[in-house]
Parts: structure tokens; C-alpha cells; sequence
């Protein structure tokens, strides 16, 4: 099983650090060596869940079946897939990916693996209509 850094920093804006961990995978976490993203393509991070905004959170109820299974399945195999994840100006927005970060939250691991583009402020009131 692969291992993803996290590292937390006093400094800046933000109250933790975060590196990229993955810009590709090849499943096994294998022999991929971290890298940034190419220039404007998505990087794979590990955010801690208090970290991400969920603005449409209560207007979408997940399947709660949908998340007991996921639940199982993470607790065995792990996250396959990474959530989607929108940062704006150092905030990170969530609009995807609800039932994976509810079972994340319910099995209490303090962070998930995202893929995050960077967006404007235009791009998120897109995702917010
Ligand atoms: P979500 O709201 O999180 O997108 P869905 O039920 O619509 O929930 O989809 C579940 C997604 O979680 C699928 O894309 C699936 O590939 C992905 N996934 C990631 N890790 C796992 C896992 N360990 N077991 C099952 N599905 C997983």
C-alpha cells in the first residue's frame, strides 16, 4: 500500500501544508515519483476533511446505503478513486464525491485524497447554480 505525505505548516494563509503526492497512477503506488502537477492540470493531495468546503452539502441527501458499502470497501482496499475537489484562492470547494467523503467522515480518517484544479471565482459560481 502506498504512503501520502502530509505535512503540516504554521506558515502562510493556510493553516497546513500540503504537496502533491500522485499526478498519475498506475494503481499499484508503486515506483510513481511525486511530482507537481503539468502546468493547470489537476494534483493529487491528500486535504484533511475540515479543510473542504461542501456548500450544497444540505441541499443533497446521500444514499446511506451507498455509503455503509463504500465504508466496507474503503476499510478494506482504500480510497481507489480520489474526490474531485475545486480550489478558488487557497479554499477548496467539494461538489462531487459526497458519498465517498460521508464514508471518509464516518470512518473518522482525518483526510481524503483529492484531485484538485485550481478555479476562479467565476468557476465557482458556476458550480454553485
Ligand atoms: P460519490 O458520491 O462519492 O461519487 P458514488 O456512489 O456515486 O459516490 O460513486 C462511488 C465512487 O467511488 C465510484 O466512482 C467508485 O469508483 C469510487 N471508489 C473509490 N474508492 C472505492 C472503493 N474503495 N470502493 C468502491 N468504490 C470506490
Amino acid at each position: 500500500m502506498a504512503t501520502f505525505a502530509l505535512s503540516i505548516s504554521h506558515a502562510g494563509p493556510r493553516s497546513f501544508c500540503l504537496r502533491p503526492i500522485r499526478a498519475s497512477s498506475n494503481g499499484t503506488g508503486a515506483g510513481v515519483p511525486f511530482s507537481k502537477p503539468k502546468s493547470g492540470g489537476p494534483a493529487i493531495m491528500e486535504i484533511p476533511l475540515d479543510k473542504i468546503r461542501r456548500p450544497l452539502m444540505r441541499t443533497r441527501a446521500n444514499d446511506p446505503t451507498k455509503v455503509k458499502e463504500l465504508m466496507e470497501s474503503i476499510r478494506l482496499i482504500g480510497l481507489q478513486e480520489p474526490i474531485d475537489v475545486l480550489e478558488v484562492e487557497g479554499v477548496y470547494y467539494g461538489f462531487s464525491g459526497c458519498h465517498r467523503y460521508e464514508a471518509h467522515q464516518r470512518l473518522g480518517l482525518p483526510t481524503i485524497r483529492c484531485k484538485v484544479r485550481r478555479g476562479t471565482k467565476e468557476t465557482l459560481r458556476h458550480h454553485m447554480r
